[in-house]
Order: C-alpha cells, then structure tokens, then sequence
C-alpha cells in the first residue's frame, strides 16, 4: 500500500463507509472529461458523475476558469446584509429557466440543507399566517431519499438509512410509491397506482389539515435504487394534494439539471411545486452549493415588520461567491454547448442499451429515465451487501467508476460522455453480468449472452 492510502486509513473517516470491511479506497489524482485518473495513470470512466454531481466533465475548463477568475476577485463575502454579483446572476439565469412562478432563491451549501430550509419555510409559513393552525406531519413516499440531517432524515427515513436515529425523527407520513420499470404490465401500473392514490385519498380525508408539506423526489427517487414512477400518476397525486392547500416540495437535488432528459423534472410533471430543491450538478459537480427556490406566496408569508416574522436560517458559506460564479458557468454551458441535446443523445443511447440487456437472464426490472438507466440484480440486496461491493471491483478492474446501490446497478454518466464510451460500459457490463450468473450456478452459460 503506498504512504498516501496508509495516511487515509489513519486519518480520513469516509462516507457510508464500513471502514473495517471495506477495500482500499481507489487513489484519484487526476480528472480529465468523462474520465477519472489513478495514481498509476489507469483511467476509469466516471458513470455515476462522481455521486450525481458531474455535469459537463471533470475539470472542465470553463468552469475552472470561471472560479478561478472569481477567487482573485472576491472568494466569501457574508450573504445576510451584503450581496455580490455573482449570487445575483445565477439567481436571475435559474429563475429565467424554472417554471413561472418560481422565484425567490434561497442559497444554502449543499442537497441537505436544501432540503432543512425547504422543510423550515413549510414549517414558518403555516406559523407566520393570521391565525396559525397546528400542523405537525409532514407527507413523503416510502423510499425517498433528501439527506443525512435531521430533518432530512425524518422525511427519508423510511429509504432505509438511518436504524441509529429512529427515534429522534419527527412525524412523517409516507405514501406508497407505485414504480415503473421496462415491461411492466400497464394493468399491474395502473393497480398500483390506483392503490396509492386511493391510500392518499383516505389520508388526506384525516389528515389534510394537519399536514404541512408533501416532500417528494420527482420522476426518480434517487438513493433507494433509481426508482422510476409515471409523470401521469405524480400529476394526479400533486393535483389532490395541492386541492388541499398543502404546500409541495419537490427535491430535484438529483433529477434536476438534466438528469432526467429535460432541465428540471418538475417541466414534465406539470405541476410547478410550491417549493424546489436544488444542488449536487448545481456548480456542474466542481463546489457544494444549494438553492431553495420559492413561489412569491411562500415569500410573501415571511414579510413583516416583525423580524420573528423572517426567516432567521443561514449558513456561514451562504452564497458563496465561487460557488455561484461555478453555477453560473456550468448553467451558461448549457446554451453553448447545446447541452440538451446530447442529454436527448445520450437518453436514446441508455434506452438502447438497457433494451438490449433487458432480457439477460441476470436482471429484472430493468428501467430509464432521461439519461438514468437502471438495472436490478435477481438477488436481494441492502445497502453496502456485498455483491455491490463485487460488481464494483469487477467494473473498477475494467475501468468503469460504478458504485451499485444494493442490487441495482445504474448507470447516470457526465453529459460529455460518448457513445462509445457508453458502448465500452455495456460491453464490459454484460461481461461481468455474465460472469456473475455463472458463478452464481443459476444457470449454465450459454451462447445467448
Ligand atoms: C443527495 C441528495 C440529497 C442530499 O444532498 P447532499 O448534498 O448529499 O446533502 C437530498 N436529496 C436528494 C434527492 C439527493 O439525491
């Protein structure tokens, strides 16, 4: 082992990490586009956008510039009575491309506190009405995921990380989630989701008005396995809730900027949410930033002559200046870079190359959206199990960068990704599939894949 990786295991305590069974952790030094680089000079293609973050490449140069320029100029400036240019810019450009009415944008510094000023505004804006009501629940889908904070935890509780804290948690209602997946028969769809919105029904009749917000991932629950739920039964579920006047929040941490073929997932949902959360590609994967963007009524609810009144959350890095001068980059990149339009390229490639392994006789539910493909292994598996440990040493030794959640394994690359690229993956991919059912003495193998 060389110094540097011996040092790390002295001293660097990773994330979601079983220190004492997990490999040596792989040496990046360098990145360079789709690509990451070891200390030995082995490249490896970053398929999962480095945790969901990477957007236009690693060290892409215009955005390296960008906050280079910005860190000669001004690098922190505190965000409450003082503003800069840069946090003004990016806010004006998001707006320009968010849904009317969205407007108001409330910087934080990563998808967790995104999340806990989401939840608070929910919160403060039912107390900050002429005559508050008691409303102490929260509704969420079973299997979301919004962050490792407490609040955060509470309305992702049920997406299966967080046994330790259980009890700390406050009161959330999860919903049932019907999913989607390749070939799922339409009838099966339609039960589940008519079970759901018949579970909401029932719920909102009990527990309509004492419900502060409904927080959802859209389109595509991330962590707990790329989960994948029609357009049209979001729009219908949204549709009662919002009849109840109950606030909506949609955490696009994860699906926005493109990941799910189009800008923001909330375009395609037809419902603008009251409430949207933004981060992870919001600097194109290069600094933490976060953005809680609100309607004008939530806004409105928080002015007064009474500074209780106010919102009185922050953080030290609010806005912080190299932060938005990366966000502003990475969203100007989008228009010179026609960057949704490889977005379309590349959903036509997944959809293509997970139609072709959908019948491998590994794999079930094999599913897309946008640029997301998604395929699960038949086996069952937690967070962590080992058998995502092996697909992920397998694929390493090829040079492919995946991290499989339990036993799905996804594949959400940087938009600068090619389709050769993507070929190399799936090759090495079924190779390794293939590979695994052998070993797993399911089945024999045979010329058919
Ligand atoms: C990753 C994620 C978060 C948390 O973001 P962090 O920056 O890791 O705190 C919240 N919501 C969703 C949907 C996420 O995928």
């Amino acid at each position: 082992m060389n110094d540097w990786l011996s040092l790390d295991r002295q001293h660097c305590w990773h994330p979601f990490t079983q220190a004492q069974t997990a490999e040596a952790p792989l040496p990046i030094v360098r990145g360079q586009g789709a690509y990451l680089f070891d200390d030995q000079g082995k490249r490896y293609l970053d398929a999962i956008s480095s945790w969901w973050v990477n957007l236009h490449g690693h060290a892409h140069p215009y955005i390296a510039n960008a906050i280079s320029a910005q860190a000669h100029t001004l690098e922190q400036v505190m965000f409450a009575g003082i503003t800069h240019p840069k946090a003004v810019a990016f806010a004006k450009l998001l707006v320009q491309h968010l849904p009317a009415p969205l407007a108001h944008v409330f910087y934080s510094d990563n998808g967790s506190t995104a999340v806990e000023a989401a939840l608070k505004m929910a919160c403060q804006y039912w107390g900050n009405q002429p005559n508050p009501t008691q409303r102490r629940r929260f509704l969420a889908f079973q299997g979301g995921y919004h962050g490792d904070t407490f609040g955060a935890m509470s309305v992702g509780r049920s997406s299966g990380f967080y046994a330790p804290f259980g009890d700390w948690l406050f009161a959330v209602d999860f919903m049932p989630y019907p999913t989607q997946w390749q070939g799922r028969p339409s009838r099966e769809i339609e039960e589940t989701t008519d079970q759901a919105l018949g579970w909401l029904a029932h719920h909102l009749d009990h527990h309509a008005h004492e419900t502060v917000a409904f927080i959802l991932e859209p389109l595509v629950q991330g962590a707990s396995g790329m989960r994948m739920t029609p357009a049209t039964f979001l729009e219908r579920a949204l549709g009662m809730v919002r009849a109840c006047g109950i606030p909506i929040i949609f955490d696009e941490v994860m699906t926005g900027f493109g990941r799910t073929g189009t800008l923001f997932a909330t375009e395609q949902v037809g419902v603008v949410p009251d409430i949207l959360c933004l981060s992870k590609g919001i600097t194109g994967g290069f600094l933490p930033l976060g953005v809680t963007v609100a309607q004008p009524h939530i806004y409105q609810a928080f002015l007064s002559n009474d500074v209780a009144k106010a919102l009185l959350h922050g953080h030290s890095y609010t806005a912080n200046p190299l932060g938005c001068a990366a966000a502003l980059a990475s969203l100007e990149l989008f228009s010179t870079e026609s960057t949704l339009t490889r977005i379309a390229a590349i959903s036509e490639w997944q959809k293509n190359y997970v139609s072709e392994l959908a019948d491998h006789p590994a794999l079930r539910q094999v599913r897309y959206c946008g640029t997301i493909a998604a395929l699960e292994l038949k086996t069952d598996a937690d967070y962590g199990a080992s058998v995502g440990q092996w697909f992920r040493q397998q694929m390493a030794a090829r040079g492919v960068l995946l991290r499989p959640l339990g036993n799905t394994l996804y594949c959400l690359p940087p938009y600068c990704v090619t389709e050769d690229d993507l070929h190399f993956l799936y090759q090495q991919l079924r190779t390794v599939l293939n590979q695994w059912w052998v070993e797993q003495g399911s089945a024999q193998p045979s010329g058919l894949f």
